[in-house]
């Protein structure tokens, strides 16, 4: 019976994808749709579900709506192709959120012990073209690991099948710089056009072929790096980045490709980057699409505590981002926005995600450098994804997800404003790398701070100071609302 209703929703889903498609041209009855859909959003995500906590679920409403918003605005600027708007419709809202969504539920059904993550982030090289301090991959022009094309071609058909995964992430070393078997980035992305991808990029090599290539492919946009203004962004990137960035984001305006900025926030910049200045200019001017704020982690090059914001600091930014979001700007504070997830995503959470780097290594996140499988390895033994997603430490990290918010009742949820088992409960994470056997750090950076005991005690004073401050407006603002 819940297998027909499905069934049913989603052909509703897409006799309304079709009609937006068909008026696509008619901007004016855009306009009223989408004004439609918001009424009929709220009322699915807010109104209809009482048991949840309402705060939360205004932000995941403001986030669809901004999107929706964000699309008009940008097809009557013409800074995004109405090709590129039909192809990513069909991609990101069919495929992704409409199909490979109501397909999971039906896995789930089926089984009980199922996970099912939405997608992978894939790092295919380890080369890059800038020499950032604080890196967290530690990539530069020297490195020469990368996946080889047959296996990041597999893992991305691999998801689609096991898991109803058709949404990527590639990030790096330098995506735009891998090349092999004779193919590149672009070549990925063609071959799996039933996929969306997202690709964070320094963009400096995005040049008139590629964004045209990337306009006529129609599933692909760059979340292109900046931190801050031309100061702050050439100060960590090198001397003449921001103006090659801003001619990059030119570029992708002229050929309607929609593009992102991915920032990183330390103690110097933060409050530049969560300004009304900063938004201005780079959504209103330069015609961003969307942008994921970064917290400043200490793993990678040079690592130090000392760059990180304070906890004074990541709540002033909480409340700013709020704002932004209810403004209409989908600029998603990474680490903070955990109420829109419902925590944290690592480890192949339903609805979350895993990470491959560019040797193969399987790790829960991005941010967790440590790994125990290696994808590579397991093609070789005739294994697939699964095998990672069910060993012991994914799973340990899921249930320490599930006790601490995901499984709980609204009203029991442990504060999502702290989501992070490695950034916001260190003590987690260090116990269950410490638990687990065969776990290896992915580079010497990740060894280091294994073995730094001030860097673990110095997290974990971190992370009480955090609660300090930010408990109580979990307590009073977000549980109290559940
Ligand atoms: S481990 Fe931390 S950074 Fe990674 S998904 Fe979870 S909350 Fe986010």
């Amino acid at each position: 019976m819940a297998m027909i209703s499905k069934s049913l929703k989603k052909q509703a889903w897409s006799d309304f994808i079709d009609a937006v498609l068909w008026i696509a041209h008619k901007r004016p009855v855009m306009r009223f749709l989408i004004k439609n859909a918001e009424k009929r959003l709220w009322k699915s995500i807010v109104e209809d579900e009482p048991d949840s906590i309402r705060p939360a679920q205004e932000l995941k409403f403001y986030f669809v709506r901004n999107l929706l918003r964000t699309t008009e605005n940008h097809l009557r600027k013409g800074i995004m192709d109405t090709s590129v708007f039909r192809k990513m419709v069909k991609v990101f809202v069919r495929n992704v959120f409409v199909e490979d969504i109501t397909q999971r539920e039906i896995l789930m059904e089926e089984r009980d012990d199922a996970v099912s993550p939405c997608f992978i982030v894939l790092s295919p090289t380890h080369k890059c073209n800038l020499l950032c301090p604080g890196c967290y991959a530690g990539s530069e022009e020297s490195r020469k690991t990368s996946l080889p094309y047959w296996v990041a071609n597999r893992i991305i058909k691999e998801k689609v099948c096991l898991w109803h995964s058709r949404f990527t992430v590639i990030s790096g070393g330098e995506p735009f710089l891998w090349n092999s078997e004779g193919k590149d980035l672009l070549d990925l992305v063609k071959e799996n056009d039933d996929n969306f991808f997202m690709v964070y990029t320094n963009g400096t090599l995005i040049n008139e072929r590629i964004a045209e290539k990337m306009a006529e492919l129609g599933n692909i946009t760059p979340a292109i790096s900046v931190e801050g203004f031309e100061e702050s962004t050439d100060k960590r990137r090198g001397k003449g980045t921001f103006k090659k960035v801003l001619d990059t984001f030119r570029r992708l305006r002229e050929v309607g490709v929609p593009f992102g900025i991915s920032v990183q926030a330390t103690k110097d910049n933060w409050d530049e980057v969560s300004s009304d200045e900063f938004l201005k200019f780079y959504f209103d001017e330069q015609g961003a699409f969307y942008g994921w704020l970064f917290q400043y982690m200490p793993i990678g090059r040079s690592y130090t505590l000392q760059d990180m914001v304070t906890p004074e600091e990541r709540l002033e930014m909480f409340r700013r981002n709020v704002i932004a979001i209810r403004r209409g700007y989908n600029y998603i504070d990474f680490w903070n926005q955990g109420v829109m997830t419902d925590g944290c995503l690592a480890a192949g959470r339903n609805g979350g995600y895993m990470y491959i780097d560019w040797a193969g290594n399987v790790m829960p996140c991005v941010f967790i450098p440590y790994y125990k499988d290696n994808i590579i390895e397991i093609y070789k033994r005739g294994g697939t994804l699964n095998d990672v997603l069910y060993s012991d430490y994914f799973r340990k990290i899921r249930e320490w997800q599930d006790e601490y918010a995901y499984r709980r009742p609204p009203s029991q949820k442990d504060n999502l404003i702290l989501p992070c088992p490695i950034r916001d409960h260190h003590d987690v994470i260090y116990s269950i790398l410490n638990e687990s056997p065969r776990i290896s750090p992915c580079d010497n950076f990740a060894r280091e701070c294994l073995h730094d005991r001030d860097y673990h005690l110095n997290l974990i004073e971190y992370d009480e100071r955090l609660r300090q401050v930010i408990d109580p407006v979990w307590e009073s603002e977000y549980k109290r609302a559940a």
